[in-house]
């Protein structure tokens, strides 16, 4: 395989990576990431406490160049995840910043301090970069964001993180030019192999905000952004925003392109933003497992609700519950989504009966439900463990409710589940969070509404409202924390 970084190879004085007022070009994330990843020589993972900063970013660079696994925690882990992180992936080493305070039992390992100086080094300059090790070792354990059950430690090699982000390259014309803005988590897919190592594989910049804020997604994007990353609630966030914020419309309008990704983009936020704007927030659909499989290409024909079109070298197939590839042709019937392709995994960590339940030959089952249109654009209709309910001999899809009774004015978050009925199977029930916790919307308004636009089975039997939604770090529904649920 080809370098993973070339541009680390020019000693450029382009900005690679830019958080706050501190800022790196290529030629001194060279010099600091071999200085770092000569002394990481260690073949035991390196655990990296993941706070939004340069340290992080050149602390994954550095373990990537010295061909040691590298496993990024986040900083906000409960004590118990922490424990399973640490047991789990047996780090040898902990790198953080100087002065972070690091919980047990990460407190108990070898300590790395992540030194960045103002300016460069005599000795600095001299460093040179370790060889790149090969493509099969793994490079990353990062852990599944947690939706649906414990966190899975997914191994993943440079080849994968390679072919992703080239699949990316070709969709989104993704160049050295680009200046990308996210203001994302470093722990998962999204934020940093997407947001952080995407960049640098191209020769381009990121701009980090540090934390996500619309004020500061205006002020990047007006001084010389040209790509956003973002999941859904932060678009949420922007779509409210540009109703009182003139700067930002005009900054999101200039962008070159707007991302969202990692769960659905209710169809209500993209439309409000396209009508602010004039863009169309373009929808990418991945896992920590995969990387990316699929994408809305800019410009092309993929209409709001799908995920585009999967991306090159990734092959799509869908399942139904017998086993049965769907046609192409079929673009009605929901079945499982497989894929299969070079941005695949190599395994979950010391899960050897989960990773094989998780392939049907090659082909690795996503969990998700989906249809296909004609042009074999993805739909995504759900998860299979919590988005799909099964009522009256229906199989009902929770988003597609979900994005009617956010329509209504009243609504901040929806949520839909399935509950155990015993004439139905099971009953679709709306969990709501109201714009006004005062007036909550009466709950037939919104039935009537999601009876008026659906099929008759879709109606939700039962509205019950929510001070605020369970969600994890990425902004993700954890329908397993709702009151009464199960997991
Ligand atoms: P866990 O596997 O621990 O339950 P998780 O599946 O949320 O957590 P990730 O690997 O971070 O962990 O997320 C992948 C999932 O996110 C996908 O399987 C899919 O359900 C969802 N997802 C990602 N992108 C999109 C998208 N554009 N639209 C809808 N869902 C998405
Ligand atoms: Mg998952």
């Amino acid at each position: 395989m080809s370098l993973l970084f070339p541009a680390l190879h020019t000693a450029s004085s382009h900005t690679a990576l830019r958080f706050g007022d501190r800022a790196l070009s290529y030629r001194r994330l060279t010099a600091v990431t071999s200085g770092l990843a000569t002394r990481l020589q260690t073949s035991a993972p390196v655990a990296v406490w993941a706070t939004p900063s340069l340290e992080t970013a050149v602390a994954v660079v550095a373990g990537l160049l010295a061909g040691v696994p590298v496993v990024p925690v986040n900083p906000k882990s409960g004590e118990r995840e922490l424990t399973h992180i640490v047991t789990d992936s047996a780090p040898g080493t902990v790198l953080a910043e100087p002065g972070a305070e690091l919980p047990e039992p990460l407190g108990s390992l070898l300590r790395t301090d992540i030194e960045i100086s103002a300016e460069p080094t005599e000795e600095e300059q001299t460093r040179l970069l370790p060889a790149e090790p090969n493509a099969e070792t793994a490079a990353l354990v990062i852990y599944t964001s947690g939706t649906t059950g414990p966190p899975k430690g997914v191994v993943l090699s440079r080849r994968a993180i390679a072919s992703s982000l080239d699949a990316l390259e070709e969709a989104w014309q993704w160049t050295a030019d680009d200046v990308l803005v996210h203001g994302l988590p470093l722990f998962h897919v999204h934020g940093l192999i997407l947001g952080v190592l995407g960049p640098l594989r191209r020769g381009g910049s990121l701009r980090h905000l540090g934390r996500f804020s619309t004020e500061g997604v205006a002020r990047e994007l007006a001084s010389g952004g040209t790509m956003l990353f973002g999941v859904p609630t932060m678009y949420h966030r922007l779509a409210d925003a540009c109703a009182s914020d003139p700067e930002l419309v005009r900054a999101l309008a200039g962008a070159r392109l707007l991302v969202s990704g990692s769960a659905a983009l209710p169809l209500h936020d993209h439309d409000r933003l396209t009508a602010a704007t004039g863009q169309r927030v373009i929808e990418r659909y991945g896992m920590t497992e995969t990387l990316m499989n699929t994408s809305v290409r800019p410009g092309g024909t993929s209409r709001p609700g799908t995920v585009g079109l999967p991306l090159r070298d990734v092959d799509v197939r869908l399942v139904d519950e017998a086993g049965n590839r769907l046609p192409a042709e079929d673009t009605e019937t929901v079945g499982e989504l497989q894929v299969r392709g070079p941005n695949l995994f190599t395994e979950y960590l010391n899960r050897p009966d989960a990773t094989a339940e998780a392939f049907d030959g090659g082909w690795f089952r996503t969990g998700d439900m989906a249809t296909r249109d004609a042009d074999g654009s993805v739909r995504l209709v759900g998860r299979k463990a919590t988005d799909l309910i099964k009522s009256g001999g229906y199989k009902i899809g929770a988003g597609e409710i979900e994005n009617v009774l956010l329509s209504h004015p009243g609504v901040a978050e929806a949520a839909v589940t399935g509950e155990p009925d015993d004439e139905l199977g099971e009953r679709v029930v709306a969990w709501i969070v109201p714009a006004s916790a005062q007036q909550p919307p009466p709950a037939e308004e919104l039935t009537d509404l999601v009876a008026g636009q659906l099929a008759p089975h879709k109606r939700p039997r039962e509205v019950r409202f929510l001070e605020a939604m369970p969600r994890n770090d990425m902004g993700k529904v954890l329908k397993r924390e709702l009151p009464g649920q199960q997991g």
